[in-house]
């Protein structure tokens, strides 16, 4: 094992006054978790072999001290608040602005600062802060610093939803850390690089970084790097379908992570490792291994990883057609995704729940989990893009230039891009709703409205009649004798002529008049604005509808009679269920009185 020792840029000197505050945060760690102070020791011992007085800052790389710490912190655990080192870092500024430091002592100082912003997610801050150091480290020539700055300008940059530009400074920093020498660099941004294309959604070129990377790890010792390096390149091998050689990476990265107390490297090794189990079908482990990564989590406090697994192990069994299982864990990421705002996520499970409830028959919770799923992803979205529109302004503030334009026009391709995708997902979205709803209202059978449908259309349509004191009336139509057919002839035959009586009854009255199936062999319309008088008309019209033709069947000719009842509402009185009870007791009298014939409510 080498160590690599690249030349400063940057007098060591000038970093020695960064290392106080360092030491006194890495030695917090030191005091509660044994495993990463060893580590530590060995790193702050190379250090002062370097720079005797610089210890824990790599002299000239002020922020990879900060950079180690907070990774060792995050992946041993240890919860170290980033905003505790922005503020020492700005106490830092402070200082050197009062003691007029040399450009490049400063320019480091505030490199420290911002990508201290970045860790506390304050994108808004830290970019523009890191751009304009960037631009003054080239102007200045520090390139040592410039490297660095360009892997945290492309970090903000891939969390600031812009890739594109992420990667092509990432293929700089690499470029330069090999210039240079530096192999931990150079390791480092090809790992970053590749993560980048990971979220890309290219797990060919995710795998290929990540490989190079790992071939440099031979060279220097950081576990950290190496362990990170295999679980991502697990990730991008499952997504490559090679499940062995996947589960080999997350079994070496998990290695790593319990022998250094990694303990978020050995949960998401875990996750992977359940995900090439449940790609085998091998689901008791599968379960187990998810299982055993969601309790580390629950450890770290890490909500969002947990909504994750839930997802992904869900969307496992919802591929299988294992719906109870699958329909229990999308519920649990439901739950975990909006007490967390974990809105990308959070709209997936939707998605997939509302396809596990169609699939169970239950269209209604299909739609209202589909109603979810389209507010969560419009919110994701719209988020996504007023990021996107903020940091084209800022851009637009920092920089300008060929280069700038070139930039411009690949952002707004892949706006472009992103938008279409938008409005197509958003077009699916809209027929699927619809179509949803149809089936709701549908009766399958008969392709009629549904009883349901029907109280729905009454209930909206007695509100606006009874505004304008207008009457209704309703028939309830029920088939004479129809246990004789089923008994006869067989259910087919029955259901072969309850679609042809359906089809009578629809074309027999006005198009504005619903027809629905009310249950079994029953049927119900609604004749808008017509008093009882005038609703006998189209009654007797219906009856002997059915009556006079025969129906046409596989058993051959069938004659068929039914029974009706009618009743209306009065205007000053629209009460529905009123109406039905006393429809229902005509159409009883109507049977009484020898069937085939029409009987109107008193
Ligand atoms: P009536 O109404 O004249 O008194 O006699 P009925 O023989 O029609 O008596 P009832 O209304 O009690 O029976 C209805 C029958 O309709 C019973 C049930 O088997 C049948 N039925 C209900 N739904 C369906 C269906 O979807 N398909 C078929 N084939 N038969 C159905
Ligand atoms: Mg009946
Ligand atoms: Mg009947």
């Amino acid at each position: 094992m080498t160590t690599t020792n690249p030349p400063c840029a940057i007098h060591e000197a000038d970093c020695a006054p960064l290392a106080a505050p360092w030491v006194e945060l890495l030695a917090q760690i030191a005091a509660t978790h044994p495993t990463v102070a060893a580590v530590f020791g060995e790193y702050e011992a190379a250090c002062r072999a370097r720079a005797p007085g610089a210890v824990g800052v790599t002299p000239g790389q002020p922020t990879v001290c900060l950079e180690e710490l907070a990774l060792a912190a995050q992946f041993a655990g240890v919860r170290v608040d980033p905003a505790a080192v922005g503020a020492l870092a700005d106490a830092h500024l402070r200082l050197l602005a009062g003691q007029a430091p040399p450009p490049a002592r400063w320019l480091a100082a505030e490199v420290l600062a911002a990508v201290a912003q970045l860790r506390t997610s304050d994108l808004e801050s830290a970019l523009p802060r890191l751009l304009s150091a960037e631009r003054r480290c080239r102007e200045l020539g520090l390139d040592q610093l410039l490297l660095l700055t360009l892997s945290e300008v492309a970090r903000g940059l891939s969390q600031s939803g812009e890739p594109l530009r992420a990667i092509e400074l990432l293929q700089e920093a690499v470029e330069l850390a090999r210039a240079r020498g530096d192999l931990r660099a150079e390791a480092m941004n090809l790992g970053n690089l590749g993560f980048v294309f990971g979220d890309r959604d290219d797990p060919q070129q995710y795998a290929s970084y990540t490989r190079e990377a790992l071939a440099l790890h031979d060279h220097f010792d950081d576990p950290y790097g190496r362990a990170m390096a295999h679980c991502n390149l697990g990730g991008a091998l499952s997504r490559l379908r090679k499940m062995d050689e996947a589960e080999a990476n997350y079994r070496t990265a998990r290695a790593l992570a319990e022998r250094y107390g990694m303990r978020f490297v050995e949960a998401l090794c875990l996750g992977g490792e359940g995900g090439v189990y449940c790609e085998r079908g091998d689901w008791e482990n599968g379960r187990a291994s998810y299982a055993a990564s969601n309790d580390v989590l629950a450890e770290l406090g890490n909500r969002y990883q947990i909504c994750r697994h839930h997802y992904l192990l869900g969307q496992y069994f919802l591929r299988a057609d294992r719906l109870p299982d699958a329909s229990a864990l999308l519920t649990a990421a439901v739950d975990e995704g909006r007490k967390g705002g974990f809105g990308t996520t959070l709209s997936m499970a939707l998605e997939s729940l509302s396809v596990v409830c169609e699939r169970k028959g239950k269209h209604e919770q299909a739609l209202t989990h589909l109603r979810e799923h389209l507010a969560t992803q419009k919110r994701v979205v719209e988020t996504a893009m007023e990021d996107r529109v903020r940091a084209a302004e800022r851009r637009a503030h920092a920089e300008s230039g060929r280069r700038e334009v070139e930039f411009e026009r690949r952002r707004s391709d892949e706006l472009h891009q992103v938008n279409h995708e938008l409005r197509a997902a958003l077009a699916r979205q809209r027929e699927l709703q619809a179509e949803l709803l149809r089936v709701s209202q549908t009766d399958p059978l008969t392709d009629l409205s549904n009883r349901r449908h029907m109280r729905e259309l009454l209930d909206r349509e007695v509100q606006r009649l009874s505004r304008r004191y207008r009457p209704l009336s309703l028939l309830l139509i029920d088939v004479d004798h129809f246990k004789t057919v089923n008994d006869r002839y067989g259910h087919d035959v029955g259901d072969e002529v309850l679609v042809e009586l359906g089809a009578r009854l629809r074309s027999s009255v006005r198009t504005i008049d619903p027809v629905a199936r009310w249950g079994g062999e029953e049927f119900c319309v609604a004749l808008f604005e017509t008093d009882v008088g005038a609703a006998l008309i189209p009654a007797e019209h219906v009856r002997a509808c059915i009556a006079e033709a025969p129906f046409r069947t596989r058993v051959g000719d069938l004659s068929l009679t039914v029974s009706v009842g009618v009743a209306s509402l009065a205007p000053q009185s629209l009460d529905i269920d009123e109406a039905l009870r006393r429809a229902d007791q005509a159409l009883y009298a109507a049977k009484a009185a020898g069937r085939n014939c029409v009987v109107a409510a008193d």
